[in-house]
């Protein structure tokens, strides 16, 4: 079975992405025994995730698949995008993140944003990038207690909810990690 390198420690994340690349052999950090930070310190979604496939791939030399995902307001010109885990702050301090982009779109009348994943697939021959991307608007308020992240005010277009307010099936039907992770399964099965 071809052994690919999903350049993420976080568990949910392996499972998820190895749920819809069955025929894959996904190797994660963890498994490899690596726990070093790597810094994120592109300006952008693609940069972020090419600079974790090359540290792994130059390491390992085995094909790496990493992601990185943002949230992007429009009325904010796409903040906290690239910047969407540390928006307040501390890596990763949900709670915080939220307080800040609510108190920023205070009185705001569009609250249009979306969720944008890019994966990046690094083999010896190609770096290869794939998007996922999921349209909705941010509530006045947290609603839902699942998920995790901006999930409790993400209200994806069509629907009347929250992704905090969904089960972690309906999310994956229409969210932008499976999006992404989608178009990768494509590409690898040709
Ligand atoms: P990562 O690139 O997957 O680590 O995502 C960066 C940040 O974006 C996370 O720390 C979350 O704040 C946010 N995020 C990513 N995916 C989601 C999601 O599906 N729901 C809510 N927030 C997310």
């Amino acid at each position: 079975m071809n052994k690919y390198i999903l350049a993420s420690s976080n568990n949910n994340k392996v499972l998820e992405i190895q749920s819809k690349l069955p025929n894959l052999n996904l190797i994660s950090l963890s498994q490899l025994g690596y726990h070093q930070e790597i810094i994120e310190s592109g300006l952008t979604l693609e940069e972020n995730a090419l600079i974790k496939s090359k540290i792994i791939f130059e390491k390992y030399h085995l094909p790496t698949i990493s992601d990185d995902t943002g949230l992007e307001v429009k009325c904010l010109n796409g903040a906290p995008g690239v910047l969407s885990a540390r928006y307040a702050g501390k890596h990763g301090d949900a709670e915080a993140n939220i307080n800040k982009l609510l108190k920023k779109l205070k009185g705001a009348r569009n609250r249009d944003a979306q969720f944008r994943t890019v994966i990046c697939l690094k083999t010896n021959l190609q770096e290869l990038f794939f998007e996922g991307f999921v349209a909705g608007r941010i509530a006045t308020d947290y609603i839902g207690k699942r998920g995790f992240g901006y999930d409790p005010i993400f209200i994806p277009h069509g629907y009347n909810k929250t992704f905090a307010e969904m089960s972690l099936k309906e999310k994956n039907t229409i969210s932008h990690r499976s999006m992404a992770v989608e178009k990768l399964a494509i590409f690898l099965k040709k």
